[in-house]
């Protein structure tokens, strides 16, 4: 097939995406739907999955990971509640699908993938689709990112069995933490934390969700 015709097949593809899977759930932020009607997640899948790019589901990745839903992007975007200014912290890169979206939205995204070879091919990815305001970096997302804190959001995309303290000393007063709480094998709590001013955090239930789990010093 002509690349051309290939490129407008998922152009309408993802416009119908938008459509029916984002808006038609629910997601109103005008920012995280042009995001997500910009992004372009065909480039963020396995090879193998192409005609399935930009379908309601999450799809395997490289090193037994996933990108997530599209929806549960949107959503978990959303519920960060950001602004054009803002300094945000992702924990597991995957894809870099997600941070390519917040790219989109934020002044400056931090993401820490912990496994070597996923960060490598995130970081040459965002640099070859020409985001310049994303940095990558390949470790244990644990300790957060110290130098580059405080963040107006942090977002974990990998199953947390607890809050991590540390990630929460690392967000500004009035900042959101979006993560999936709980065990892994079974669904978690996709939650919002706001930090207040006496530093306590106000918890906020969204939906069940099914992810990955977060790895390395949070289960020791
Ligand atoms: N945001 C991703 C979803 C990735 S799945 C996307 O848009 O595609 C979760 C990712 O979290 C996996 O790549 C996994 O390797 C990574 N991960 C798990 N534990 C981690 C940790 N402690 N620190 C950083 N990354 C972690």
């Amino acid at each position: 097939m002509p690349k051309a015709v290939l490129s407008v097949d998922f152009d309408s593809a993802r416009k119908e995406m938008v459509e029916d899977q984002i808006k038609g759930r629910g997601i109103q932020d005008n920012a995280v739907l042009q995001a997500l009607l910009k992004v372009p997640r065909h480039l963020f899948v396995e090879p193998g999955f192409l005609s399935r790019a930009y379908s309601d589901f999450a799809l395997p990745i490289k090193e037994s990971q996933t990108i997530s839903q599209p929806y549960i992007v949107a959503l978990m975007t959303q519920s960060a509640m950001l602004n054009a200014d803002d300094r945000v912290l992702e924990i597991g890169t995957g894809s870099a699908y997600q941070a390519a979206v917040l790219a989109e939205i934020v002044k400056e995204v931090y993401t820490i993938e912990i496994v070597e070879s996923l960060a490598r091919t995130a970081d040459s990815k965002l640099k070859k689709l020409g985001y310049k305001n994303v940095t990558v970096r390949h470790g244990d997302g644990y300790r957060g990112w110290q130098e580059k804190s405080p963040f107006d959001a942090i977002l974990i995309t990998a199953a947390a069995p607890t809050i991590p303290q540390l990630l929460v000393d690392q967000l500004k007063v009035g900042g959101r933490m979006v993560l999936p709480l709980g065990k892994t094998g079974g669904s978690q709590d996709l939650i919002v934390l706001t930090k207040q001013e006496n530093g306590k955090l106000k918890e906020q239930y969204i939906t069940a969700v099914v992810f990955v789990p977060m790895t390395g010093e949070i289960r020791r």
